[in-house]
């Protein structure tokens, strides 16, 4: 059969490649220049940088055996993380279970509380209970009203700015339950991936292997409609804006937008689908990156558990992969995830670095302006959908109700925090569920 895909990015090339392993025909359209989506990556000093850090756990083990199939395993490398926490006015260490017990800022029974809880989410593997509750509510209860405001609650605010104290403790759950299978044992520091050249190396392994199958990819070529016949998806408008539509027929179609973009595309859905795509709330992420002539701090990870400072959390990839790759300059995120009404979104990239500059030094009381080389600001829209309480009752299925049209974006991934594995994880199912439901199975 013949399938049409809405996206390039980690869920659609993952869908056409599985598509294409079961002999069968895609053609993948992207709106954008460039592969990769929500990863996609960027040139710095020589090298490639994904536009919003990326890494691997080890639990993200479909990503990990894609990588394997198509040839790349050597490419990645399992790198110890250094793993920060910023409070008073100091950078504290926050790699392993051991760090947890000497932090000082809290006494020696919340240490004690929070280790004894931490121990508790590694070991829970019946994630339901923790459906209908804030992880607020649950972490207060549990662990203490200081523990969470020292570290649960910056880690939340990190993900989900303003909307911190609506998460359901089922994402937390998610988040705690799989870094752990980041270490070989519990008390081992964690170690992450990364594929050294980018994660563009991986999109572009998929581009290439999709074509040697027989099928396409079509960059700068966004889907304008989904044409509907006698009930059932017939195919794809395609095109750049401004330029008449080019029609593709296919027996099925996969758009791995994000919900609000979907229902543009297509015609009116029944209420009770359409309530569940528009009933999503997505965050953007907002993203400075400083290209330095030295590094900024000595961890690869940095929570900022301080309000006074605008943005939540530090990412310096040098301090994670060698600078050589970035032809010897050291690089530095500067994120936030804001919702599109908050000035950080708003802001133009010249206001933004202005507004962080001066907090720099509270990290590094050297820090001058003057080591910045290159400055480079990105917006990533509809990055991280709101995982709220009783979220699983509110996702859309993959089958929507027009035949033939399926939907996998990365607000069906739960109780998981969405990730590149998932998107690949969810990718090669929905390509097995349209092949089933045409007799293909
Ligand atoms: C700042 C940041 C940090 C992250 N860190 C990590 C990490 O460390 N590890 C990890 O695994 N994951 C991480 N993620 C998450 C990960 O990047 C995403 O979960 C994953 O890339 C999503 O892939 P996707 O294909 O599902 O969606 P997307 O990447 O969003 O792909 C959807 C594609 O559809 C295209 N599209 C939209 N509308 C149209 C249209 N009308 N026509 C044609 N094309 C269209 C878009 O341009 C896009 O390319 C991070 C994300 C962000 C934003």
């Amino acid at each position: 059969m013949k399938v049409g895909i809405i996206g390039a990015g980690a869920l659609g090339l993952s869908a056409a490649y599985e598509l294409g392993l079961r002999g069968h025909e895609t053609h993948v359209f992207e709106r954008d220049s460039f592969l990769g989506g929500q990863a996609s990556t960027f040139d710095v000093g020589g090298g490639r940088l994904e536009r919003g850090y990326h890494h691997l756990f080890r639990s993200d083990t479909d990503m990990v055996d894609l990588i394997d199939e198509l040839g790349l395993s050597p490419k990645l490398h399992w790198i110890e993380s250094k793993v920060g926490l910023f409070h008073g006015d100091r950078i504290w260490n926050f790699a392993s279970p051991k760090d947890l017990l000497t932090f000082k800022p809290l006494g020696l029974l919340d240490r004690f509380r929070l280790g004894l809880v931490t121990l508790y989410l590694q070991k829970t593997k019946n994630w339901r209970k923790f459906e209908g509750v804030t992880a607020r509510d649950w972490v207060e209860k549990r662990a203490g009203k200081r523990p969470y405001e020292v570290i649960w609650e910056p880690m939340l605010r990190g993900k989900f700015g303003k909307h911190y104290d609506e998460v359901s403790m089922a994402w937390l759950w998610g988040k705690i339950f799989l870094r752990v299978a980041s270490r070989e044992r519990l008390w081992e520091r964690e170690k992450l991936g990364y594929p050294i050249g980018s994660f563009a190396e991986i999109f572009e392994a998929l581009d290439r292997r999709i074509r040697e199958m027989g099928s396409g990819v079509s960059l700068s070529t966004g889907v304008k409609r989904v044409v509907v016949e006698e009930g059932r998806a017939a195919g794809l408008e395609v095109g750049p804006p401004g330029a008449p539509p080019e029609l593709h027929r296919f027996d099925a179609v996969i758009a791995t937008t994000p919900s609000f973009v979907f229902t543009r595309l297509v015609p009116k859905l029944p209420q009770s689908y359409l309530d569940k795509l528009t009933g999503v709330t997505y965050l953007a992420a907002v993203l400075a990156i400083l290209v330095l002539d030295r590094p900024l701090t000595a961890k690869y990870w940095l929570n900022i558990a301080d309000r006074t400072i605008p943005f939540v959390g530090v990412i310096e990839q040098t301090n994670f992969v060698d600078p050589s790759l970035y032809g010897g300059n050291h690089v530095v995120y500067l994120t936030n995830y804001p919702a599109a009404a908050d000035p950080i979104y708003r802001m133009s990239p010249e206001e933004l670095l202005e507004e962080y500059l001066p907090h720099l030094l509270r990290l590094n009381p050297e820090f001058n302006r003057s080591w910045i080389r290159e400055y480079h600001h990105h917006k990533v829209d509809a990055a991280q959908p709101i995982i709220g309480v009783n979220y699983g009752q509110r996702i859309p299925d993959n089958r929507t109700p027009i035949p033939g049209l399926y939907l996998a974006n990365t607000t069906q991934i739960y109780p998981e925090d969405r990730g590149t594995n998932y998107s690949v994880r969810l990718g090669r199912q929905v390509a097995r569920m349209v092949l089933e439901d045409h007799g293909h199975g």
